[in-house]
């Protein structure tokens, strides 16, 4: 067992943490206050080659290996965790369905100019009336000749309003539930697609969730990934990588807790004494950073399951659950140490709270986790 990190590996967290320290810090807290959408980062990202980051060298990607992917996901979630969500949407969910599922043609079509930036991506399963259970997806394809026409409402699509493709899961036959599923290609000019970017949100604010309204929208027949009954496999093929990159920006978020913890008591004074005098101080901090410890393994383990494609969807399972946990017990310990300070936004630790509260949900939640696990642990299915 080797822990150390490859040259090129090195090189990207270097990259990367640099860029998000002058690029995406600087911005987090009014991005977040004012729900913007990051557009300026996304663009200085693909020119460094980042929205491609493990896209094949030959559809333009920079081709980086799953571990490298990740420590790049990291470090930007070590600053933001909205850029983080919408860069692993349009990477993980987007181009990599595509890569994984798509025709030769759709390969062509979409993937060099989704590794450069120039087209974003979204997708989506969730609708109103359908969240952890997506066998019960009621979004309707009708087969129509030369084309499929789509009907129904999707929600909490990340990306959704300033996508310019985003791919729908559907269903084709009601009576087949999860086997009636297709993966389509929407391009969000078609008509009938319509997209309403939701506010109020408690965290990743300025990550763009929106709610998508397909009225008889027609799209091409080759719009389709795979094949139809397909549907259910690509979704669940790209929660496996995008529960990857959650887990991994969840670790970049507990490693700005534990610094930013290590750092504040040492310079506050309370008592006559550094605050890090205090023993139940030291207590929260330890805490914190031996769970960022398990929960980088975790994720660097499944990172590595990828990469030498072995099977790794309970190992995917356990770093998405173990590390999005572990950042909201840490950044609500963060908040402690820093007592009245960490309470406001004068900090990133409130914010980090709140952002790291919706990783535990979204991408499959904490329980529907721990029934992934159970069910693989006891061989018993309790869903
Ligand atoms: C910020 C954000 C971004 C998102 N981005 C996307 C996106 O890009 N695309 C997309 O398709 N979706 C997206 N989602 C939706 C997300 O995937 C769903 O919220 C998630 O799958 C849970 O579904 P639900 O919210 O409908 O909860 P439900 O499925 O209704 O669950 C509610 C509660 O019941 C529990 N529960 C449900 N079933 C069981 C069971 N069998 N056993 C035990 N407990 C159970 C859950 O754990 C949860 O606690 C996003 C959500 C958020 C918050």
């Amino acid at each position: 067992m080797d822990f150390e990190l490859n040259e090129t590996q090195l090189m990207v967290r270097t990259m990367v943490k640099d860029f998000a320290e002058k690029e995406v810090a600087p911005t987090a807290r009014e991005d977040d206050i004012n729900e913007t959408f990051p557009t300026e980062i996304l663009k200085k990202m693909a020119a460094l080659g980042l929205m491609g980051a493990p896209i094949p060298e030959e559809y333009g990607g920079m081709g980086l290996d799953w571990l490298s992917y990740g420590i790049m996901i990291e470090e930007l979630g070590y600053q933001s965790q909205a850029v983080c969500s919408t860069v692993r949407a349009h990477i993980s969910l987007g181009a990599q369905s595509i890569l994984q599922w798509g025709s030769d043609e759709q390969k062509k079509k979409y993937l060099p100019d989704m590794a450069a930036g120039k087209i974003l991506s979204g997708f989506v399963t969730t609708e109103p009336n359908v969240g952890s259970d997506i066998a019960g997806i009621e979004c309707m394809a009708v087969d129509d000749g030369d084309s499929w026409i789509l009907n129904g409402t999707k929600t909490w699509c990340t990306n959704g309003s300033n996508a310019d493709i985003v791919i729908v899961i559907a269903q084709t036959d009601k009576s087949l539930k999860g086997r009636g599923l297709g993966a389509f290609i929407i391009p969000t000019d078609s008509k009938g697609y319509s997209a309403h970017a939701m506010h109020g949100k408690m965290g990743l604010r300025s990550s763009d969730s929106s709610e998508i309204a397909l009225e008889d929208c027609r799209i091409p027949k080759e719009n389709l990934i795979g094949k139809i009954g397909e549907g259910f496999k690509v979704a669940m093929s790209a929660f496996d990588r995008t529960r990857y990159c959650v887990a991994a920006g969840a670790v970049g978020a507990l490693q700005q807790c534990v610094d930013a913890s290590a750092k504040y008591v040492a310079d506050r004074v309370q008592f006559g004494k550094q605050l890090g005098q205090f023993q139940l101080v030291q207590e929260m901090i330890s805490e914190m950073r031996v769970e960022c410890e398990a929960a980088r393994l975790l994720v660097y383990r499944a990172g590595c399951l990828k990469e030498a494609g072995k099977p790794n969807t309970i190992e995917t399972s356990m770093a998405k659950w173990y590390s999005t946990e572990a950042a909201f017990r840490g950044a609500n310990n963060a908040i402690q140490v820093h007592g009245s300070y960490g309470y406001t936004n004068e900090y990133p630790l409130e914010r980090i709270l709140r952002d790291v509260k919706a990783c535990t949900i979204l991408e499959g939640t904490s329980q529907m986790h721990k029934l992934i696990i159970g069910r693989d642990t006891t061989g018993i299915a309790a869903f």
